[in-house]
């Protein structure tokens, strides 16, 4: 079996050179997957995984638009539609200059097994442009949306492959996206999630992400008794997934410390309250400004400015017990996972997707303590897009209440699949092995069922 990982991984990379991070998310999956392989010779055979690995389609285009001062720009767009066993594409668009294929990539190939795992029929996808919104104008922002959907539009549709937002596009960006859609089309479909809510969106769709990691720890600390009550929280990030991550922690009673943007990170002892957590929505999502300002205006709150010097990110050498990283990949590496469990920490959960390098997840799974995988923790935010899909369907809304309780039973039923497939392998607590265990079974029968797709 070890000679299955190394060829595998050995093929991977020289077919996918230089996509790094795409090595780093098949790996960990097919480390887990060894476990399946043992037990059902019939997947090795028919080289599901090997199928599963290869996107059905990868989508790339030109994007030229033209800035407030008339100067041209030409960026890149990216469609990975990775998997559609299950149901169509789905996955978030991302504008950020760090994106390339091989990032998008890993972003898909996570999303198919998340998505399976979320009981919705949802295949898997990702997409993006490595286009850079930080200080650019409404108008140009408009113009980039429009240029970008003038090409992937004919590639997307409500049955075929429906986007979402991800780090860079929230509800401003989904809006241009979807009417210059309708423009194109002449069409008023659920072609888009994390739409606005006079506009066939979801109630719930902007805080599912967030909300949706703190019901996911709340369920892994029930398995020791207990809960989140009276805990410290180090949270990473300040866009949409690190903001409903600390406002259901203070709803549940637990302390959240830090916040952070790519400039440097925030130390709050005394606790980010919902005074302060309007301050910072109202900072990043309406003036769009930087996180230092979070420091001038609140007494006793230290902003550290990011090191690239270091070898290690600060925010996460501080005494806590649970950490909720949610600004992007890689956030914490070997040297920060020690500092967390130096610190204390014993529950780490993922809002993020892949914010923890290989090294730090195993030293995670050799501490034991609880930890909860992007794919997993943070599939409440596609979830809830999947109830808007179903809303958008049947013409009709469900209200917040009804939403909520179906997040909550979703993220329920995510933990317990984890949890028990985990145990059935073997590797009780160990949610990665859980995740991406029930995650690859549910595609791969489906592809099974489905001749050699
Ligand atoms: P946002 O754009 O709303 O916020 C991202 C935050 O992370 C910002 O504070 C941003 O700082 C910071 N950040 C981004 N890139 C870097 C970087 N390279 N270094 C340091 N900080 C960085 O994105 P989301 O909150 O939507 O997404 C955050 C993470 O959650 C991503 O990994 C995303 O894939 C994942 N995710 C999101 C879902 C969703 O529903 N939105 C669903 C599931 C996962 P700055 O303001 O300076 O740019």
């Amino acid at each position: 079996m070890e000679n299955y990982v190394s060829n595998l991984m050995a093929e991977v990379k020289a077919k996918n050179p230089n996509e790094v991070e795409f090595h780093q998310a098949v790996q960990e999956v097919v480390e887990s997957l060894t476990l399946v392989m043992d037990r059902n010779p019939r997947y090795r055979k028919a080289k599901v995984l090997e199928r599963i690995i290869e996107p059905e389609r990868v989508i790339m285009f030109r994007v030229p638009w033209q800035d407030d001062n008339g100067e041209i720009h030409v960026n890149r767009g990216f469609r990975i539609q990775m998997n559609s066993a299950i149901g169509p594409y789905k996955g978030g668009l991302r504008f950020h200059p760090t994106v390339n294929l091989g990032i998008l990539k890993f972003l898909a190939f996570e999303q198919v097994f998340k998505n399976a795992l979320t009981t919705l029929p949802m295949g898997g996808g990702k997409g993006g442009s490595d286009f850079d919104p930080h200080g650019k104008s409404d108008a140009e922002v408009t113009r980039f949306c429009q240029a970008f959907m003038c090409e992937l539009f004919r590639h997307i549709g409500p049955d075929t492959d429906v986007p979402a937002g991800d780090i860079g596009v929230g509800a401003r960006e989904i809006g241009f996206l979807f009417g210059m859609y309708k423009r194109l089309k002449n069409e008023f479909t659920g072609v888009m999630t994390g739409k606005g809510l006079t506009w066939g969106g979801s109630v719930i769709r902007p805080e599912a992400t967030g909300y949706g990691a703190v019901y996911f720890a709340e369920e892994m600390l029930k398995t020791r008794k207990e809960d989140l009550k009276g805990k410290t929280a180090l949270v990473s990030g300040s866009g949409n997934v690190s903001q409903y991550t600390i406002e259901k922690l203070i709803t549940l009673g637990a302390k959240p410390i830090t916040v952070s943007d790519s400039t440097g990170y925030i130390l709050d002892e005394e606790g980010i309250s919902r005074e302060k957590l309007s301050f910072v929505m109202d900072l990043k999502n309406v003036r769009r400004g930087r996180i230092s300002e979070y420091a001038d205006k609140f007494k006793g709150a230290v902003f550290t400015p990011v090191n690239p010097k270091l070898d290690h990110n600060p925010l996460w050498d501080h005494k806590a017990e649970c950490a909720f990283p949610s600004a992007t990949q890689n956030e914490i590496n070997g040297k920060d996972a020690a500092n967390l469990l130096k610190n204390g920490v014993y529950v780490v959960c993922e809002g993020a997707n892949m914010p923890t390098n290989i090294d730090g997840v195993n030293q995670f799974l050799d501490a034991k303590i609880l930890f909860g995988p992007g794919k997993a923790a943070n599939a409440g935010g596609v979830a809830t897009s999947g109830l808007e899909m179903a809303q958008n369907s049947m013409r009709i809304r469900w209200t917040r209440e009804e939403v909520d309780a179906r997040l909550f039973n979703i993220m329920k039923t995510i933990h317990e699949v984890c949890a028990r497939t985990a145990e059935k392998y073997g590797t009780p607590g160990n949610y990665v092995n859980g995740a991406n265990i029930a995650g690859f079974v549910k595609v791969a029968d489906a592809m099974m069922d489905q001749g050699l797709v």
